[in-house]
């Protein structure tokens, strides 16, 4: 899939940066550019990309914190100036746009799906939210950012795929420092996903085309992208377990929003050398999935590329339904309930008060 990203906040920059460089590392050409917005100046400055600061007039290339209802005025306000950057990249090959996000912060979060509708009224092609959802240990304030943007986001985009902060995480080790090798394992899955479509040595009827990859995001909603490797023997024969412990680790261990196998759509893609593809084995996992999942709905091909391991990468779309999802809404709710009431006006203790006003 051709994609062009726009990275929106702080992880939406950093993301699309990995993403990018996962993208060109692997010489897949599926990443055709990428642009990184935001409102903070000092977030913009490292990332190797072409940028937009937004909302300089309102926050003088500060950011807006956590205020994602600030976030979403800002680029209300200045979405025109993001549409104008990206005019000229997006070239008649682009077959989808991605906005990519952490949604428990402000700009991103509040950005991001102001900029799918604006993206969605002027381009034909899908446009998809890449959001992050906040680990667990994350203050409140960054659940109920994200669970709003979350719903606005379902509505506004064609898919949105998520990517969980908790999926990753070692024991014992802050969201924070790991970011980077989090970021890497999101790039990965996502990179993946984007350039199976794209794959043009030894193209044959078993090649995942990007019209499977669209039409299983087609399913809308959330969705969830999964990863899992392992050495492959020169004997497709002798691979049929590879290939299905692949797609199953890809599943129970290897997914961004982990445990969200209740899914309405699903695509494997076993990646690898052709001929050591077991095509018993990519068939076995994929009627493995429809049980998993319960969709009837499980497209899969080949992903050829040059490696002596296989490879499965596995999306999983119309995932809502999904425990993960429904125990982290209950969270950015629970947030929502325990916020503190509204402080009351003071000036009410003055009602009805012999004192008058001094002016
Ligand atoms: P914004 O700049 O206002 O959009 O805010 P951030 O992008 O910093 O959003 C904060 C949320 O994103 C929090 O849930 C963070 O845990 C998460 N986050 C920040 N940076 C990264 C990153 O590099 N990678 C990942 N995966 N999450 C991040």
């Amino acid at each position: 899939m051709k994609a062009l990203l726009v990275g929106v906040g702080q992880a939406g920059g950093k993301l699309t940066t990995a993403l990018s460089e996962f993208d060109a590392g692997m010489g897949f050409g599926a990443v055709r550019d990428a642009l990184a917005v935001n409102t903070a100046a000092a977030d913009l400055e490292p990332l190797p990309l072409d940028t937009v600061l937004i909302g300089q007039s309102r926050v003088n290339g500060h950011g807006v914190g956590g205020d994602n209802e600030l976030g979403a005025e800002v680029m209300d306000e200045d979405s025109i100036e993001v549409l104008d950057a990206l005019a000229p990249r997006m070239t008649a090959e682009i077959e989808a746009v991605v906005v990519v996000a952490g949604l428990g912060g402000g700009t991103g979060s509040g950005g991001a799906p102001v900029l799918v509708r604006e993206l969605s009224r002027v381009y034909d092609v899908p446009v998809y939210a890449l959001g992050v959802l906040p680990g667990r240990d994350e203050g409140a304030l960054y659940q109920v950012n994200a669970g709003r943007s979350l719903k606005t986001l379902v509505r506004e985009a064609d898919a949105t795929i998520l990517l969980d902060n908790d999926a990753w995480r070692s024991a014992g080790e802050s969201v924070g420092g790991g970011y980077a090798a989090i970021n890497e394992s999101m790039a990965k899955r996502v990179g993946l996903l984007l350039a199976a479509g794209e794959a043009t040595q030894g193209v044959g009827e078993s090649v995942v085309d990007t019209s499977e990859v669209i039409n299983t995001l087609r399913a809308g909603g959330m969705a969830a992208v999964g990863y899992a490797s392992s050495p492959a023997a020169e004997d497709p024969g002798e691979n049929v377990n590879t290939v299905t412990s692949a797609v199953r680790s890809a599943v129970m261990t290897g997914l961004s929003l982990p445990n969200a196998t209740d899914a309405d759509a699903g695509l494997v893609a076993v990646a690898g050398d052709p001929n050591r593809i077991s095509r018993k084995g990519a068939e076995k996992a994929r009627k493995w999935l429809q049980e998993e999942t319960g969709s009837m709905q499980v497209r899969g091909g080949d992903f050829p590329l040059d490696s002596d391991r296989l490879a499965a990468v596995v999306l999983l779309a119309g995932v809502e339904r999904s425990s993960r999802v429904e125990e982290f809404l209950e969270r950015a709710r629970q947030a929502v309930r325990d916020e503190p009431e509204a402080k009351p006006d003071p000036a009410m203790a003055f009602q009805n008060d012999e004192l008058d006003d001094l002016m």
